[in-house]
């Protein structure tokens, strides 16, 4: 499997891929399960990270601190198993592999977690929406496409905040040459854009169960899908996968 790879790029989405919970979810699952439950009732009227936006408002209102904030995110279920996946194979000499974070999140929820895994470091770049604690301790969180301005031109279903695939392009240019060989590790419907921008050497790990594994198999062949699909539930497996990875 290794053989003529020198560069490789592992993308990771974050929610029910590397983590094994929803970030979005699980802060209000923590903090104020009755806004929880509006975000559930409004989320059809209203787009999904407004949604998240306005409810961080809310949790502020209510007297909920940073602090509440990053326990709530530090004690999410995270498997050791992908804690051990990510470190072994970022530090295997061969082939050097770089990872990159493509998520719909935002990037307080994501660096919180990384650092309290001993992750900080893996990742060349951390793609999602953008966030930061304002000195009162409200999370302000943005769409990575702003509302206001030009919108991304996606025609396979991605939410208006971010075009996975096209981000997912962009990494690429920025990177070149081009890698012998990606691997993406998702589990969600707005996963199926990207995994349509790979070549048939790369591999596609999609979690069990979920909407990516749908639309794999609804959508897959008429939209010319082109990478092998392998499928994982838990960590472990990743771990395992990854173990083949390098020499
Ligand atoms: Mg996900
Ligand atoms: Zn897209």
């Amino acid at each position: 499997m290794v053989s003529d790879i020198q560069r490789q790029l592992v993308v990771f989405d974050f929610d029910w891929s590397m983590a094994d919970q929803d970030t979005d979810r699980w802060v209000f699952e923590v903090l104020a399960p009755d806004i929880r439950r509006k975000m559930k009732s409004l989320k059809d009227e209203i787009q999904w990270t407004d949604l998240v936006a306005q409810s961080l408002e809310e949790l502020h209102q209510r007297g909920k601190t940073r602090e509440d904030i990053e326990n709530a995110l530090r004690i999410m279920p995270f498997h050791p198993a992908m804690v051990r996946a990510i470190s072994n194979l970022k530090n295997a000499s061969s082939p050097t592999t770089t990872f990159f974070c493509l998520s719909n999140a935002n990037s307080v929820f994501i660096s919180t977690i990384l650092e309290s895994k001993g992750l900080s470091n893996v990742f060349e770049e951390i793609i999602t929406n953008p966030a930061s604690f304002e000195p009162s301790g409200l999370l302000k969180l943005c769409r990575r496409v702003d509302p206001t301005g030009p919108q991304h031109l996606c025609k396979v279903g991605c939410s208006p905040n971010m075009c996975k695939g096209e981000e997912l392009v962009a990494f690429l240019a920025r990177h070149q040459p081009m890698y012998d060989r990606i691997i993406y590790i998702g589990d969600g419907a707005n996963d199926f854009c990207p995994i349509l921008r790979m070549r048939s050497q790369d591999i596609i790990l999609c979690r069990r169960f979920r909407g990516l594994e749908r639309r794999i198999a609804q959508e897959g062949e008429k939209e010319g899908l082109k990478c092998q699909v392998r499928f994982w539930a838990g960590a472990w497996e990743v771990e395992e996968i990854f173990g083949e990875l390098s020499n």
